[in-house]
């Protein structure tokens, strides 16, 4: 069944991101100026305005930083999703990015703030593949 939910539109400064999200691989930039990782990719930092950074890879392990439960589809195609967690999660390499936990039973017994995490990719097309997080 062909993947009926909104597709992110990669632009120019997040193409790497979307490149290696394919390869199931997670990529940050990375200030040099202030050597501080950050998220969502851009090319000037956040933290100092600096436009000396580079591309790093992320190890993929991340903690739980907060989460929700959604019990109703916020889009035709999320109707067979519920429930289904969106969250932030706190990468180890320092920012916190939105994503979805892949559990499933989506309860809150099961979910932990601070809980480890790793990285996982749901392909969604020929040229996306989607970062989500799932219980170590
Ligand atoms: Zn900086």
């Amino acid at each position: 069944m062909a993947y009926n939910k909104p597709i992110p539109v990669p632009q120019g400064e997040s193409d790497v991101y979307w490149q290696k999200a394919k390869e199931h691989e997670l990529w940050l930039r990375k200030c040099n100026a202030c050597d501080n990782a950050y998220f969502y990719p851009r090319d000037i930092s956040p933290c100092c305005f600096s436009k000396d950074t580079d591309w790093i890879r992320a190890s993929g392990k991340a903690s739980l930083f907060t989460y929700g439960i959604v019990q109703r589809a916020p889009h035709p195609g999320f109707v067979d999703d519920v429930p289904f967690v969106t969250a932030i999660v706190e990468l180890e390499e320092g920012p916190k990015m939105a994503t979805n936990i892949v559990i499933d039973n989506p309860t809150f017994d099961n979910l932990q703030i601070g809980m480890d995490l790793e990285v996982v990719f749901e392909d969604i097309t020929d040229e996306l593949a989607l970062p989500k997080f799932k219980p170590v």
